[in-house]
């Protein structure tokens, strides 16, 4: 059997594509989500992958999930990918504290919260992969994501100090910081903003998840074993970090 990955937000936009890429490479994939049941149950249906519904900015579900996933497929999970996220944009005279602590729970906490709970288990093993998804905006800052660009450069720190925690186990953590990729989260973004983004990426045009993808199924091979607590920018030439 292959090793089992967990991606969470995996059956949507760029998790929904990680999911797809590690199911080809012969990973035992578990992808979870949030509450779209319609995209979840059509995802389920075209890929054959498993789909779990918790929130990840919360502890006690993230590990009642993750032993509930350990106990369908019948291991412990090698490998962890941290995709879940949300925007809530607002410039911050304007930024409501939900606002800040949705996105901090949704896209900071659950990091914490799903290594905490599968990190004992690799270490045990001796073996890990983890990716941690962060963003352009949290390199480079963004007007109205205070919130986005703190959780998403946090990220960046705690996959350093995880991956010196862990290097000496055979774990090894790393962060991706995408650019604009096309999917439901930028759709939001309004038209005139995208086609201004747009003109600042040097590529030309917004990065697709499989483009992500690739990036992530690389991190968890074995072939990557030399690199941890590395941020890999995936983002067109549009901030070079
Ligand atoms: P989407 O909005 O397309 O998909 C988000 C996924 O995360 C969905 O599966 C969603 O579940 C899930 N999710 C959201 N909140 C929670 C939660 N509290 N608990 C569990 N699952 C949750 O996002 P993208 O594919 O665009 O983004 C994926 C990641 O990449 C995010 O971390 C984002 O910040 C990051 N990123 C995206 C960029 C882009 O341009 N798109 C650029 C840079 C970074 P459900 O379907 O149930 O809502």
């Amino acid at each position: 059997m292959g090793r089992i990955a967990i991606v969470t937000g995996g059956t949507r936009g760029i998790g929904a594509a990680i999911s797809r890429h590690l199911k080809d490479g012969g990973y035992v994939v578990a992808a979870t989500y949030r509450g779209n049941e319609s995209s979840a149950n059509a995802f389920r249906v075209e890929t054959g992958i498993g789909v779990y519904k918790w929130d990840v900015g919360d502890y006690a579900a993230c590990e009642a999930g993750v032993r509930g996933i350990e106990k369908d497929l019948g291991g412990p999970a090698e490998i962890l990918v941290n995709n879940a996220g949300i925007t809530r944009d607002a410039m911050l005279h304007k930024m409501a504290p939900s606002q800040w602590n949705e996105v901090i729970a949704t896209d900071l906490s659950s990091c914490f919260n799903m290594c905490r709970v599968v990190i004992g288990s690799m270490r045990e093993r001796g073996f890990g992969r983890i990716v941690n998804i962060s963003s352009i905006n949290g390199q480079k800052g963004q007007v109205g994501q205070t919130n986005y660009a703190a959780a998403k450069a946090g990220i960046l720190g705690f996959t350093k100090a995880l991956a010196l925690e862990t290097a000496s186990k055979g774990i090894t953590v790393n962060a991706v910081a995408p650019g604009y990729i096309a999917t439901d989260m930028v759709a939001a973004v309004p038209k005139e903003v995208l086609v201004k983004i747009e003109a600042q990426i040097p590529i030309g045009r917004l990065g697709q998840a499989d483009e992500i993808a690739r990036v992530v199924k690389f991190l968890v091979s074995d072939e990557a074993r030399f690199i941890t607590g590395s941020t890999v920018t995936v983002n067109g030439g549009q901030y070079m970090a």
